[in-house]
């Protein structure tokens, strides 16, 4: 008998919370509103009743904005059909029937016509396509076996294609997020992601998208969403630069530096013309040999250069590497390094000496004084060796090491649906809390931001 006991008191606790949803005195007791809401919360994954009268109930007359004769039709109403809830078609296609009727009659009271709406979904659920005219005037359509708003059903289809990504239509994917609703826009984002993700491009067109998906909704949502964007851009931006330029390593930013000159090589002397092997003092530099403060020529005088492990963008798109891989030290990500010629030690003149200045072009650099050859120590990617996604120059792609979804947030299962996502019976109507992904989404750059 003892076993039985707890089974008996949910079903009397039950009872009590349809007695507090159908009369408006109980209703309007916080206390009274709230131990009937959790009960319809249990019971929520099992029935589309308890889930409507559970929606209802989170909150009061007042928020809901019904009042004066519409209220009066609503509690008459509750108290014939759903006090207990209908149970039988008859019974549910009346209740269907009247509620209809009543949200014609109050179709310009406040917040009537969405709450004669929300029970509607429990009988549209109960009859499903024996309901089909009905549904049809609250605006629902039929796809697959839900009956649904276009913007819903697209949102269904997205939920339930989640982990197969290439196989949701292209137009459920246009209908999400041009809905006016947050959830399907949502769930449609939080597809973007995964796909960007595994592309691994794309990173700052979606980075600048999501905050925009909270819309005018809650500040909660505006802040999952910013924190989803900023936890991508932990993910997949690059540590490296800022906004994809790096400093100069010539100048060190400073845009001007000494610059030898380029024509005697720092000599002061260069020759006088192709054939005759006679020096003139330097024409380009008059002798000086360097430039003092001249502008860079590595940075164009710019201060910076291009980022070659962003491309230049600041977001690791297509990026083989991981997050710690580094510019190449040695090289400065050009690949190539020079080195004096060993002939002339870097002159590009070799002796005999006039003067003080060797003064016969060298053969080994034909004057260019410094030779160029390739990095050997990044094996001419310009991406120093990284200990964390493979020795030199592996970098396949195949590393864990590239953004990954977890990077971006983590998830759980969603507790209000019990993971379920889809809690009435034949209708696009999702859990809403999770909006019928079944589980809840915390951004990793700030667990704290969920949507509540
Ligand atoms: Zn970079
Ligand atoms: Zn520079
Ligand atoms: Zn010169
Ligand atoms: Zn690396
Ligand atoms: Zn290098
Ligand atoms: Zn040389
Ligand atoms: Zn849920």
């Amino acid at each position: 008998m003892a076993r039985f006991l707890p089974a008996l008191l949910c079903l009397l606790l039950q009872d009590d919370a349809w007695k507090t949803l159908a009369d408006p005195a109980f209703r309007a007791k916080d206390s009274d509103r709230q131990v009937a809401l959790q009960a319809f919360r249990a019971q929520a994954k099992d029935g589309a009743a308890p889930w409507v009268a559970a929606q209802f109930l989170e909150k009061t007359d007042a928020q809901w904005k019904i009042a004066g004769p519409a209220a009066a039709d609503l509690n008459a109403f509750l108290a014939k059909h759903w006090s207990p809830p209908a149970a039988d078609e008859a019974k549910h296609k009346e209740a269907l029937a009247q509620l209809l009727a009543l949200a014609d009659k109050h179709a310009k009271a406040d917040g009537a016509p969405e709450v004669f709406r929300l029970f509607a979904l429990a009988h549209l659920s109960a009859l499903g396509d024996k309901a089909a005219e009905a549904a049809g005037k609250l605006g629902f359509a039929k796809e697959g076996d839900r009956w649904g708003k276009r913007d819903q059903l697209a949102l269904y289809t997205i939920a339930k294609g989640f982990a197969k990504p290439g196989y949701i239509p292209a137009e459920a994917e246009k209908a999400a997020k041009g809905s006016a609703a947050f959830g399907p826009r949502y769930v449609a984002a939080l597809l973007e992601i995964q796909k960007t993700i595994s592309a691994n491009s794309g990173f700052e067109a979606l980075y600048k998208s999501l905050p925009s998906v909270a819309g005018a909704g809650t500040p909660k949502a505006a802040d999952h969403m910013k924190s989803l964007a900023e936890s991508l851009k932990t993910a997949a931006g690059c540590v490296n630069c800022k906004d994809g330029k790096v400093a100069c390593h010539v100048c060190q930013g400073k845009k001007r530096t000494d610059v030898t000159c380029p024509l005697c090589k720092g000599l002061g002397w260069s020759q006088k013309n192709e054939k005759a092997n006679v020096l003139v003092k330097c024409l380009n530099c008059k002798g000086l040999c360097v430039f003092k403060d001249a502008g860079c020529p590595n940075c164009k005088q710019t201060g910076s250069v291009e980022c070659i492990i962003s491309a230049g963008k600041g977001w690791r798109d297509n990026f083989k590497g991981c997050r710690e891989c580094r510019i190449c030290d040695k090289c400065h990500g050009k690949r190539q390094i020079e080195t004096p010629c060993a002939t002339c030690m870097g002159k590009g003149r070799v002796p005999p000496i006039v003067l003080g200045i060797p003064s016969i072009l060298c053969d080994g650099c034909k004057g260019a004084a410094l030779l160029k050859g390739p990095c050997k120590d990044c094996s001419e990617t310009g991406i120093a060796d990284c200990g964390k996604c493979g020795g030199k120059g592996v970098r396949d792609g195949k590393s864990p090491e590239r953004p990954q979804l977890q990077d971006v947030y983590t998830a759980s299962p969603c507790t209000a649906c019990g993971g379920g996502g889809w809690p009435l019976p034949s209708l696009a109507v999702p859990c809403e809390k999770c909006f019928g992904l079944g589980v809840r989404v915390k951004p990793s750059a700030d667990a704290s931001k969920v949507l509540e």
